[in-house]
């Protein structure tokens, strides 16, 4: 900006007319252009400014500035609507040979036009048209018309006046803002605006923000109100001059701060904000509230500061941008810690999934639920079956033994209400909360707890305690969230493993075998023992016989594990076939049957195991031709009570051992054991009629299976 001793001041002139109430809202700002001076680009050069807003300032210095040589020719007073619905006039004048123009802004009509706001904003490279509307709202409105009257008020006032012929340069006149630092402070809160966007932490943008309106306002002292982790109340922290803790406004108590909060004016501390934040300490003060999208999210506290209100216009954009963009944050920070728990939940199922006995889960569960949420001492309890007993089933930190002998009842003590409401406890104190009210008892550390109940859908299967938080400071709600999402997954899978126990004791009790129909080696040990003992009683012969298809390993391979399933019932059935009413036949494992036959001597039992065997290599069994020996065989052994053995183990083991020797010695035979109480007598061996292969005498079935396709090639 030229400004030269010999210069008319002009600055008196605007000081002067500002002072006419019709001015109270209007910015204004005088141009002169020096006659003789080699015309530029912009011929008209700004010489003093009086700003009321700042930023509609700046539109309309594009607008006017722009057609101002036009509007000077015109020689009489202009008024013009532009931008998105800014009013403002121009007066030309002519003053010591120098032609100026007098512009005066910041009003708007009633009407706002979004579609120019729109093309305004962009042209104008900042932030869209909505969110320039509540600032544009903000403005004085006024008439075309009375803008016309305004406008011919001061060019009257303009003649009139009688201007200085010297002065001091208006510039320095520091008592009202100068156009360089209206423009400066501008620039520095754009600036603090496009950090404030890129900022990633809470801290960094209030950080921006303070320091900002610190040092470009020249406010000495700053306070800034934030909500605290759970939303129930906002710590006050000096962030500019101030310490670092000056007190926490409950959450009801907000509101007193933020009514005051509008156009920057300091306001009298009155009683009800002094008692809801004392540490202040401050007589008058200036807030600024922090807000986004009808969000609460503090406020900002300037103790002993008066901000102008075109200053406070500013600072409200940056408290604004705080705000969103802290808000955004927050947000965001819980969607990325949403997603963490989603995946670790994940990995969490993952690792339960593993588990199938009722112990190692609990013991899982515990350790998880502990770790997620810091906690030193726990258990978890299940309801009985009865519904109004409950038993504690793991425990942390205490001995589960005495834990055990705790006679808990639903409805009663904390878990037991838990168990019966279904709602989840947070306790911070246990002495003073009054739904639990009670002495803490010596062995917690600490006096908070949390009792969750474990549910499916929403029947209550049990509840789980946790209590001493490893740094002994009270569970928040946010341990109460995450140990939530937790113990809907552990419910789940005490379900599962209670279903998986209860089918394993199912087949437990079962006596049959599903895939045959025959008897369960459970059931085989039990009858025998019996037939035993009857054995014994009435001096009878016994005799047991094991049968083992031969090859069963490459059938299967070969022909499918279908056709295998087939090839033990239809076995089952030869076997069945070949026997009397009262002998017991049951599927001893995989391919292995084994039949007992009461009242049978080893001679007569020897007869009936040929006739199986017999059976079975004569049955044609679907697939059979695809095996190399073209046929499936079996091999058995048979022992018999008393001279083979006399208990279940030893008669099992002697026909084990004799159906062993039938696989030696070739497979598709009988063996019959060598009795152990007669030693001298040898081992029966009833040959099969048609002898398999020499080949498959061998036990290395390998080596059989080349030499059989060496020998088909
Ligand atoms: P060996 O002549 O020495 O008895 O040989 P093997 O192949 O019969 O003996 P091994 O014990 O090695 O193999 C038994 C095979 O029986 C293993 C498995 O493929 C098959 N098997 C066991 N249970 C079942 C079943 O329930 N269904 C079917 N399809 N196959 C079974
Ligand atoms: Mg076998
Ligand atoms: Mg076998």
């Amino acid at each position: 900006m030229a400004q030269q001793t010999a210069d008319i001041p002009l600055h008196d002139l605007l000081v002067q007319l500002k002072e006419l109430p019709s001015l109270a809202h209007y910015s204004l700002t005088l141009y002169r252009r020096r006659n003789g001076a080699v015309a530029s680009c912009h011929q008209f050069e700004t010489c003093s400014t009086i700003v009321e807003d700042p930023l509609c300032r700046d539109v309309s210095r594009q607008f006017f500035e722009e057609n101002m040589d036009v509007f000077f020719e015109e020689g009489t007073p202009s008024v013009c609507r532009y931008g998105g619905g800014f009013l403002g006039f121009l007066i030309p004048f002519g003053v010591g040979g120098d032609d100026c123009c007098l512009v005066g802004d910041g009003v708007r009509d009633e009407s706002i036009d979004l579609w120019q706001l729109a093309a305004l904003s962009r042209t104008e490279g900042g932030g869209d048209a909505f969110s320039l509307l509540p600032y544009v709202e903000s403005l004085h409105t006024a008439r075309y018309e009375e803008v016309e009257e305004v406008a011919q008020e001061v060019g009257r006032a303009v003649e009139q006046y009688r201007f200085p012929t010297a002065s001091p340069p208006v510039l320095q006149n520091a008592a009202v803002p100068c156009e360089s630092v209206t423009d400066q402070r501008l620039q520095a809160v754009s600036q603090a605006l496009e950090r404030i966007d890129r900022c990633t932490s809470v801290t960094a943008c209030v950080a921006i923000g303070c320091e900002t309106i610190a040092t470009e306002f020249e406010v000495p002292r700053i306070a800034v109100a934030l909500p605290d982790a759970e939303g129930k109340s906002y710590p006050v922290t000096g962030v500019w001059g101030m310490p670092d803790e000056i007190g926490v406004v409950p959450a009801e108590a907000l509101h007193l701060f933020l009514a005051p909060a509008k156009g920057g004016k300091a306001v009298p501390c009155d009683v009800k904000m002094r008692a809801a934040l004392p540490g202040l300490n401050s007589a008058m003060c200036a807030f600024f509230p922090l807000k986004s999208q009808g969000e609460r999210l503090g406020f900002l506290a300037l103790p002993e500061s008066d901000i102008p209100q075109n200053s406070a216009l500013l600072i409200n954009m940056l408290t604004g941008a705080m705000a969103a963009k802290m808000s955004w944050i927050v947000r965001d920070a819980e969607r990325s810690k949403e997603n963490a728990l989603s995946e670790r939940l994940m990995s969490l199922t993952d690792t339960l999934l593993q588990i199938d006995s009722k112990e190692q889960l609990y013991e899982a569960i515990m350790k998880i639920a502990s770790d997620l949420i810091e906690a030193t001492q726990g258990s978890i309890m299940l309801i009985d079956k009865d519904g109004e007993g409950m038993h504690i089933v793991f425990t942390l930190g205490m001995t589960l033994n005495i834990a055990r002998c705790l006679q808990l009842k639903v409805g009663k003590g904390i878990a037991g209400m838990v168990a019966k409401t279904g709602q989840p406890l947070l306790v911070n104190d246990v002495e003073k909360d009054s739904r639990v009210a009670m002495a803490n008892r010596l062995r917690f550390k600490s006096k908070s707890l949390i009792c969750l109940p474990l549910k499916l859908k929403d029947k209550v299967i049990g509840v789980l305690n946790l209590s001493d938080k490893k740094n002994l400071r009270p569970f928040t709600n946010a341990d109460l969230q995450l140990l939530t999402s937790f113990a809907n997954l552990a419910s789940l899978m005490i379900e599962r493993t209670e279903v998986l126990e209860e089918s394993e004791r199912f087949e437990q009790l079962s006596v049959t075998d599903a895939l045959t129909g025959l008897y369960n080696r459970r059931f085989l040990k039990s009858r025998l023992e019996e037939e035993l003992n009857r054995s014994t009683r009435h001096s009878l012969n016994l005799t047991i016989i094991f049968i083992d298809l031969d090859f069963f390993k490459s059938y299967n391979d070969l022909c499918g594990h279908l056709a295998g399933d087939e090839a033990l019932k239809i076995t089952a059935d030869i076997i069945k076939e070949s026997l009397r009413e009262m002998d017991i036949v049951a599927r001893y494992g995989g391919e292995e049957f084994c039949a007992v036959l009461p009242g049978t001597s080893k001679s007569e039992a020897l007869i009936v195991a040929e006739r199986i065997r017999t059976e079975i290599e004569n049955k044609r069994f679907p697939g059979e031709s695809d095996i190399p020996l073209r046929r499936l065989t079996a091999s058995l052994g048979v022992a018999s009570f008393p001279e083979d053995g006399r208990t279940f183990h030893d008669l099992v083991h002697a026909s084990d051992v004799a159906l062993y020797e039938a696989k030696a010695r070739g497979r598709n035979r009988t063996v019959a054991a060598r009795s152990s109480v007669s030693q001298q007598e040898k081992s029966v061996d009833v040959e099969p009629r048609q002898a398999v292969s020499p080949l498959a005498k061998t036990l290395d079935f390998n080596a059989y299976l080349e030499a059989s396709l060496q020998s088909k090639a």
